[in-house]
Formats: structure tokens, C-alpha cells, sequence
């Protein structure tokens, strides 16, 4: 099952404690492109300022763990005030390592929080930690990725893989 997410949700703000207690996770390692903000975007998505803060008053540590550059990533982490690893090299585990080892923490308590099961999800399984799959704020142009989107969608189906509600 290395491309089926532990948890499925819609959008990072979606994730609560309950979720993060019933995976037994004190700390995520978050994706920036689809995830913390839209593919190449600058703006944060929509009410990431609140959550961020709910999840640094539960102590959960958050962590910035990217495929893109350092220069891309850094403006993210420091509006957040958050740690971060650029060039993460996802599904490559190194990037979840080390994201494990700046937040002190051990990968079985740690889940990644990404947009693509390719890279966060599969890197996620390969490297021990829990997964958070979510849809990607907004689709990408390239024709690479409208594959591997499409690729995504037969994974969605074979695995049945659905939005978690209560
Ligand atoms: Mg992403």
C-alpha cells in the first residue's frame, strides 16, 4: 500500500487534533506547492495563518519539508516563523530524516502533509512516517503533471481513496 495515505483530507486547514491523535503524530512536515499555498503561488491558502497557530498552541511542531528551491521556499517559512528543508528530493526519504531530526521528533510520530501521492505520499511510506493527502488547491498546466494526475485519479480508485469525514 505504498501509494494509499494514512488520511485523507480536502485542505490543510482540515486537519484537527483528533485526526493527529488518531494517527499518533506530534509533527508534520508540510508541502508548499498545493498545499500551503497554489503551485508557484506566493499567497498562503486560506486561513493557514489561524491553523498554524492552533497547531503551535496543541504543540505540534510543523516543519517545511519542499522539492523546490531554497529561494522558493524560505519566503513561506518565514511568514509562518517555521523551520524548513528546500530541495527535499521527495519520494527520497532523506528530506522526511531530517525533517524528523530538526523537529527532534520520531518518524513514527511524524506524518507528512502533501498534495501528490508520487512524491509526498510515497516518500512518506518509504521513509516510516504517517501520510496526509490532500487536493491540490488548484491544478498545474504542465503536461507532465496532467499525468501524473491522471495517474493519481486510477490510484484514487483502485485503492477507493476518499475524503475522511467524521
Ligand atoms: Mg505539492
Amino acid at each position: 500500500m505504498l501509494l494509499k495515505p494514512h488520511l485523507k483530507l480536502n485542505q490543510i486547514t482540515d486537519i484537527n487534533e483528533k485526526h493527529l491523535k488518531r494517527l499518533g503524530v506530534d509533527t508534520l512536515l508540510l508541502d508548499v506547492d498545493n498545499t500551503l499555498s497554489t503551485d508557484h503561488g506566493t499567497e498562503l491558502a486560506e486561513g493557514l495563518d489561524n491553523w498554524i497557530e492552533k497547531m503551535k498552541e496543541n504543540s505540534i511542531k510543523l516543519i517545511i519539508v519542499s522539492n523546490a528551491k531554497s529561494d522558493r521556499v524560505k519566503p513561506f517559512a518565514d511568514k509562518l516563523e517555521l523551520d524548513f528543508i528546500g530541495l527535499g528530493l521527495k519520494p527520497l526519504p532523506f528530506g522526511y530524516f531530517r525533517g524528523c531530526k530538526v523537529a527532534g521528533s520520531k518518524r513514527r510520530n511524524t506524518a507528512i502533509v502533501g498534495d501528490q501521492i508520487f512524491t509526498d505520499i510515497l516518500g512518506g511510506k518509504l521513509s516510516g512516517v504517517k501520510t496526509i493527502l490532500l487536493t491540490p488547491i488548484e491544478l498545474e498546466q504542465k503536461p507532465s503533471f496532467k499525468i501524473r494526475r491522471r495517474l493519481e485519479r486510477l490510484i484514487f480508485k483502485i485503492h477507493k481513496i476518499k475524503d475522511f469525514k467524521e
